[in-house]
């Protein structure tokens, strides 16, 4: 296969030059690469050839929540949005806090069209209690361990936890929300939902746990990675801790750089998310951050929900957005960033941090060079498009930005060599 025409970009820079793959790898870049007879050209004309992209947060709902997503389909939608590996959330039905759970779910994801990676859960059942076997899954390799959707509330247990996580080199990841200040909020805690009658959700209960944790990453020495931050005091305690040079990393999900709570005045569900939507000052933070090298990864924290479960009043719908096809297009149109950091934000900075990096062993995140693994997709950065939810892969439909135009789009997908996603249409 020869992707043709394009302008690779990565790690290392930019450069017009084919790409010639065989057998998985990069085989060959250079300027006019002849075709070998029978092989498959890929036009990338006016595109950018990058790594493929790594989601460090997706909700894959199987096992236990097939109605609203499978492997297969999501990782088909992960495919479209130019990703080449999502790490799935522990939070299925049985949760991933097993050697046996772990497993089942890298077995399922064998024919997947993008590299499935497994979050373990921190503690058993993902109930705050009991540490789970993180040793038996580090040995799986799992590299990050989170109890996302909820998070660890005790200060001692996740103390322990980052003791153990140090000695076995992994990261334990925060779903950041005190529960006796987050309470049953439902949206963030302002003046939209005074107005709405809707109960809050104070940004102090992310905030609080970042300050924590940020201590005990400090006293333990070990590395805490901060899922979806979405308020701007996190944001700056993080920015404050990666100056004192704390093995902290963060992540911002798209939907808390290019929507704000006041997209709840209608009461529909689809724009109930955890953590919620917040003021317009918060989304010029996460935007900040991410500008400024504080937020290391957009992360979309894509969260399935099928219609008869998502489909109620507002303070009893379950959180969660579609994210995986809109992730790349959001970052293009609403950041005003060079693609080389778009692409940092989405591709090789997440691949390091869930351990998928070359560097790590991993075949994720580049950099496009001879004998490295083939996981690519080719972005028309100047293409416009607009999000019909119908149209998605994914199974659900709770997309927030449905009817929303769009700048920037995936044409080709390449993972493990062979190309799963070919003019904007998934081929498997
Ligand atoms: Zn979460």
């Amino acid at each position: 296969m020869v992707i043709r025409g394009g302008t690779v970009i990565d790690a290392t820079g930019e450069r017009r030059v084919d790409v010639a793959v065989v057998d998985g790898v990069v085989q060959a870049t250079g300027e006019g690469l002849t075709v070998p007879p029978g092989a498959t050209v890929l036009d990338a004309g006016g595109c950018l050839v990058a790594p493929g992209l790594v989601d460090l947060h997706v909700h894959l709902r199987e096992p236990g929540h097939e109605e609203a997503e499978t492997i297969e389909t999501g990782t088909r939608a992960a495919a479209l949005g130019g990703f080449t590996a999502v790490v799935a959330m522990p939070n299925t039905n049985p949760p991933l806090d097993s050697a046996d759970a772990v497993r089942n779910v890298l077995e399922l994801a064998h024919a997947a069209t993008a590299q499935v990676a497994v979050a373990g859960a921190i503690t058993v059942g993902r109930e705050g209690n009991h540490l789970a076997p993180m040793a038996e899954l580090a040995a799986l390799g799992v590299h990050l361990f989170t109890d996302d959707g909820a998070g660890v509330q005790s200060a001692g247990l996740m103390r322990r936890a980052l003791e153990y996580a140090r000695g076995l080199g992994v990261t334990l990841a925060q779903h950041c929300e005190d529960g006796t200040l987050a309470c049953d909020g439902a949206m963030h805690e302002g003046a939209w939902s005074s107005r709405l009658g809707i109960p809050g959700m104070p940004a102090l209960a992310e905030e609080v746990m970042v300050a924590r944790d940020i201590a005990l990453s400090r006293a333990t020495g070990a590395r805490v990675h901060f899922l979806h931050l979405s308020t701007a005091a996190s944001i700056d305690l993080v920015r404050q801790a990666k100056a004192a040079g704390l093995a902290v990393t963060a992540e911002a999900a798209p939907h808390h750089f290019s929507l704000t709570d006041a997209c709840a005045v209608d009461y529909d569900p689809v724009f109930k998310v955890n953590p919620p939507l917040r003021p317009q000052s918060d989304v010029d933070a996460v935007k900040a951050g991410l500008a400024d090298g504080t937020i290391d990864a957009i992360a979309t924290d894509h969260a399935p929900h099928a219609p008869e479960f998502k489909d109620l009043p507002f303070d009893l719908a379950p959180p969660g957005m579609l994210g995986l096809q809109t992730a790349l297009a959001l970052a293009i149109t609403e950041l005003e960033l060079p693609l080389s950091r778009v692409l940092a934000l989405m591709s090789w900075q997440p691949a390091a941090i869930a351990g998928l990096d070359p560097g790590s062993g991993g075949g994720q995140g580049g950099p496009i060079e001879d004998g490295r693994a083939a996981n690519l997709c080719v972005i028309d950065p100047t293409a416009t498009w607009t999000v019909d939810p119908m149209a998605l892969a994914s199974r659900s439909r709770n997309t927030p930005y449905a009817g929303r135009t769009l700048t920037g789009r995936v044409r080709h997908t390449v993972f493990r060599g062979e190309p799963v996603v070919i003019d904007g249409e998934a081929i498997r």
